[in-house]
């Protein structure tokens, strides 16, 4: 590595960068390709001979962007955002740069009591019982993501049990999680040995909003504790993937200790908002839980109760110095932008959420928590286009644009035309364009279009076009236009 060819290639890349931020907007949201693009684009073999940067980035400008969805385009509005910023980037390269790993403390020093500090700040910053925080007992650990923190926890509360029934009875342990909780905690569960059909997944209903219902899941623990089953882990989100519910984590957590069942809060996007004092309440009651996904949970420090070696936090061995850049993030913005950050995307989705309020042939599906606007073509906007319902099957049915929990209900139409299929090329007509990027759900059998606010660059303008081009394919498609 020599550092002042590093400098002088460094520059290139800041500067690519900065340039592709500046024209992000030019760029087709969704990437515009066609499956293989890429391999018959570039060599099959590897180059024998080195070759400069910048013939790298005239081919990543050729080949790669337009292989991209642009997740940092204010145009994105799909799945949940991640959030570049200059603070980011850059933690990202010192982190890189300095490259160390910090499996244990003697490995890094700074790297392990740095993590531990951001972990306080954190939890701080949540307003964390003290007994999350290390200061009180507790403790937190950066991890690569939810699905490993949850694994993580899974497999301290497993062993916890086990120590107790004896490891033989593994096959007799149940986790809890509602038809909402993210598809990554049923692998999570197998990964650490539950069995699959001890996986129970307890039934929200539109009523619920899409939270977990307390008296279905002690329904379901003393069911199991009678046929001689162990309830081990109970995971309660705030913030659904589909469409940010939230599960009621007081009375969940109530229900839970009675029976001893380890609990984890899984706020793997709603968790960053509870910074904001707004909704800190969301997760009042965490105080009675076990874990949280901010990767904060309560096993003991390592065995010497001095240092702490991350290593017996997570998965993998080697770790990098993560904290860097989460230090450098929370001292480059401070809380209250970051705050500030957080709520105006609220702000901006409460606009979007207001424009489909205001046109009749629209409809928000799910009540809105946080910066989700889960929305559709009403149903009865089909039917006074003439284009009315069509079967439905499953648990629910759309009726008078309600929806209806129950039995399998067929719901007698007057035409072929699907409320469903109708959202669905509404969504796929829109992303067509290339000028913004949704996604969908289908949540209780209804099909909704996702529109997640939390780009960084995302400004009033890019909400009210996206609007606009939401209302424009509607009239096409509600006029049968092509
Ligand atoms: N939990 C929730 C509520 C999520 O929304 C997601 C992803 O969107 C996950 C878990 C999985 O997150 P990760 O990719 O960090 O494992």
């Amino acid at each position: 590595l020599d550092p002042d060819e590093f400098r002088r290639q460094g520059h290139m890349i800041i500067d690519f960068l900065a340039d592709y931020y500046k024209t992000i907007e030019d760029h087709p949201v969704c990437s515009q390709v066609k499956p293989g693009y890429l391999s018959n684009a570039l060599p099959r073999s590897p180059p024998h001979m080195p070759e400069p940067l910048e013939t790298i980035i005239d081919d990543i400008h050729k080949h790669i962007l337009p292989g991209l969805t642009h997740w940092q385009s204010p145009n994105f509005f799909g799945y949940y955002q991640i959030n570049a910023s200059t603070a980011g980037i850059l933690g990202e390269i010192l982190c890189n740069g300095l490259g160390v790993l910090a499996f244990s403390w003697f490995a890094s020093p700074a790297a392990t009591e740095l993590e531990s500090l951001m972990m306080e700040w954190l939890g701080e910053m949540l307003k964390l019982p003290r007994p999350f925080l290390f200061s009180g007992g507790g403790g937190g650990v950066i991890h690569g993501n939810t699905c490993e923190a949850i694994i993580c926890t899974l497999a301290a509360a497993r062993d916890k049990v086990l120590r107790e029934i004896g490891e033989e009875n593994i096959t007799k342990l149940v986790v809890y999680c509602s038809d909402q909780t993210h598809c990554s905690f049923k692998k999570a569960a197998k990964i650490v040995g539950i069995n699959a059909q001890n996986i129970r997944a307890i039934d929200t209903t539109k009523v619920t909003e899409f939270g977990m219902c307390p008296s279905s899941l002690k329904q379901a623990i003393v069911m199991d504790i009678k046929v001689g089953l162990v309830p081990l882990y109970l995971c309660a989100t705030v913030g659904t993937t589909a469409t940010s519910a939230i599960d009621p984590v007081m009375e969940l957590c109530r229900v839970a200790k009675e029976h001893n069942v380890w609990v984890h809060v899984d706020a793997a996007y709603a968790g960053a908002a509870c910074i904001c004092p707004e909704y800190r309440g969301l997760i009042d009651g965490v105080e009675l839980a076990n874990s949280l996904s901010f990767n904060a949970h309560k096993n003991k420090p390592s065995e010497s109760k001095e240092v702490i070696d991350y290593k017996d936090w997570q998965i993998s061995l080697s770790r990098r110095f993560r904290a860097l850049k989460l230090w450098l993030v929370l001292r480059s913005h401070g809380v209250a932008n970051l705050r500030k950050h957080i709520q105006s995307h609220v702000r901006l989705a409460k606009l979007f959420e207001e424009l489909v309020g205001e046109d009749d042939r629209f409809e928000v599906v799910c009540k809105r928590n946080f910066a989700l606007v889960c929305f559709r073509i009403s149903p009865s906007a089909l039917s006074k286009h003439g284009l009315s319902t069509g079967y439905l099957s499953g648990d629910a049915s759309i009726d008078n644009g309600h929806i209806k929990n129950g039995h399998t209900v067929k719901e007698p139409v007057t035409s072929t035309a699907n409320i469903n299929d109708v959202n669905k090329r509404l969504l796929e007509r829109i992303n067509g364009t290339g000028r913004v990027l949704m996604t969908h759900a289908v949540v209780g059998g209804v099909y909704v279009i996702r529109f997640a606010v939390g780009a960084t660059l995302v400004k009033e303008r890019h909400v009210r076009s996206a609007w606009k081009l939401v209302q424009g394919h509607a009239d096409a498609i509600l006029s049968d236009r092509p």
